[in-house]
Formats: C-alpha cells, structure tokens, sequence
C-alpha cells in the first residue's frame, strides 16, 4: 500500500473515530449533493478474486448495504434523486444505487440482498448478450486464461505459446484472442465456440461454468421479473459499445431501448457510458434521442450544478476498505481529499 493511500485510510479511520465523519454526513454540505454508487457483478464463485475492480464478493455487498442502513442513508429511486437535487429538495445523506451491464449474479446476488434491505436500484442494461445464451466473450477470455494460470497455453489460432503464469503473461495471450476475434469477425457462435475450446485445453470446466451462469448476462424472463418487483432499468447501449458516428449511436440506444420496453419496463430515459467512456458531443446526441441523463465513471459527487449528462460516481471495488466506503458515503474522504471535479470533462 502506498504511503498516501495508508494516510488517507488513517485519516479516515480517525475520523469516523471522533465522530467527524457523522457531522459531515448529517451537514448541509453533504445535503447538498448525492452520492451515485456503482456496482457491476456481486461474485457468483471466485469472480471477486480475477477481477476485484468488477466483482465485489456477496459479503462485501453485504457489508455495503449493511453500512447504508446504519448510517440511516436515504438511498432513492436513481429518476427522484437526480429531480430532488435539481428542485434543491433533496433528503438528507441522499444516495443512489446503479449496477452496470446486468451480469446473471444480478439476478442471483445482486437484487435478492437490495430487495432484502429494501433499497431501490437502477440496472443500466446491455441487452445483447441477454438474448443469447452465451457467455460475455472479453471478460470470460480472461477468467479462463486466469483459470488456467498454472498452465502453458498453446492455440493455433491465434498462435499463442506461453505461460499463464503472470498476469502480464495472461494479459498478452488474452490481447493476442482479443485482436485476432476482432480482426477475424468471430460471430457469436464463433465466439461461444472458442470459449469451449479454450476451457477444454485448460482443462476448466466449461458447462460448470455456464451452469453456474457466470459471465452471463439476465435473461429477458429475469429482467421482467425483477422489472415486476421494482427494479428500474435504464440504457447501456445493446451491445456495449458508444460508435462515433451518430446514426449508429442512435441505434444503438433504439435497439437497447427496444429490449428493455419487452420485458414490461418504463420507456428508458437514463443512460451510462459502456466502459466510462465519453465524448462531449455525445450530451446533444442523448438529448436529441430523449435522454435526460447519463452517468460516468469518475468519481465525485453530484451537484446541483453538475452536468446530467455526466454525473459522477462511486465506483466500488471488492479491495475498497469499509472505512473508505464510509468515508464517500459520509462526505469524509470528498472533502478531505480533492477529487478530480467531473466539470473538466477528463475525456477518456
Ligand atoms: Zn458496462
């Protein structure tokens, strides 16, 4: 840990230890802002382990919730939040939950535990994979080759021969699939058909992978389902992807939007950037297609002044301790540490 990350989480620590940490969460300062928090897969095995930026374990979802409820957070529907802010009528200790793309451990972790504690949630949807039964193909590339760590890889196609070993090793076999995927056009069923092979010579098991449903995405009955028991769902493009090109963009958002109407869903009006990643011309887009909002992943708080079509977030991770969780929540680790303001549009 470096020595500045050490010092933050001490001055955090200390903080909730005087109790500063109360008098900010309960401040006009803090009332004044709300506090978006973004998840992606709450782990179905070891998914927490591969990747800690993406999954975060069941218990540390637990342990998240658990906080929101004893700090008497007033955790609101995503649409009311970002109206109250503007209306200047938001609740004290405001936040917002949002999960990204709609991983299976949604509909098997993720809602369960929100319904549990009876918070709302907004599901930022990538519908694509949900009407196939495959596997999303990046990231299962990567938990094989990450499966398979202790071995040596060889592949014909793409010609890959090298160790598993380090992750540096598993980052250049999984760009070598990565380019030659690309390169090739794979299909889905191409695609499918690689991740079957891949697992066959790592000697993983595949259809106990594809059982448990990891690195799926909801299906359409689950969606509906969750839809029926209060989950709101909002866009994320119908592949995951933002095209540079305004006619594919627009596409892309009527062909997600289409899905998410299916399964008996509100017409959606919110959106997240796949990936993070933003233009500035992309706010006109949005609007233009009737888009009232769009989320980023860049952490901060949101303002009354703050542009809705790139709000801020909390994005955590499964390695952020409880103390610095609590710390965002309270408005702590905000104001004692300045954060790259979303305003200067730090475009990735
Ligand atoms: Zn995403």
């Amino acid at each position: 840990m470096s020595l500045l990350r050490h010092t933050k989480l001490a001055v955090l620590s200390a903080s909730r230890a005087l109790g500063l940490d109360h008098i900010v969460l309960n401040s006009s300062w803090r009332q004044q802002r709300l506090l978006i928090v973004c998840w992606h897969n709450i782990s179905i095995d070891d998914e927490h382990i591969w990747d800690p930026a993406l999954c975060v374990s069941p218990d540390t979802f637990r342990s998240r919730l658990d906080l929101l409820r004893s700090m008497h957070c007033n955790v609101l529907p995503f649409g009311q939040a970002l109206t109250r802010l503007r209306e200047g009528t938001l609740p004290p200790r405001a936040v917002a939950l949002t999960i990204d793309d709609g991983d299976s451990s949604v509909y098997l972790r993720a809602w369960p535990m929100l319904r549990e504690f009876g918070f709302a949630a907004t599901l930022y949807w990538t519908t694509y994979y949900s009407t196939h039964p495959y596997a999303v193909f990046d990231p299962m590339v990567s938990y094989l080759l990450w499966k398979g760590r202790g071995r040596f890889l060889q592949l014909r196609e793409p010609l890959v021969r090298r160790s598993l070993k380090s992750s540096t090793d598993r980052a250049h076999a999984f760009r070598a699939i990565y380019d030659f995927a690309r390169m090739n056009a794979w299909s889905a069923e191409r695609k499918e058909a690689f991740l079957a092979d891949l697992s066959q010579t790592l000697e993983i098991d595949y259809p106990e992978i594809k059982t448990k449903r990891i690195l799926h995405l909801i299906s359409p009955a689950e969606a509906h389902a969750m839809v029926a028991e209060g989950l709101d769902l909002q866009l994320h493009t119908h592949r995951h992807r933002v095209p540079r090109d305004v006619a594919l963009f627009s596409k892309e958002l009527a062909d997600n939007a289409r899905v998410i109407r299916e399964v008996g869903a509100n017409n959606p009006s919110h959106f997240c950037y796949p990936s993070g990643s933003f233009l500035p011309e992309f706010a006109g887009w949005l609007r233009n297609d009737g888009v009232v909002s769009a989320t980023t992943c860049q952490p901060g708080f949101v303002r009354r002044e703050s542009d809705d079509y790139f709000l801020p977030r909390l994005l955590d991770k499964d390695g952020m301790s409880l103390v610095e969780f609590a710390g965002w929540i309270s408005g702590v680790a905000a104001k004692m540490f300045r954060q790259q303001p979303i305003d200067d549009h730090s475009f990735r």
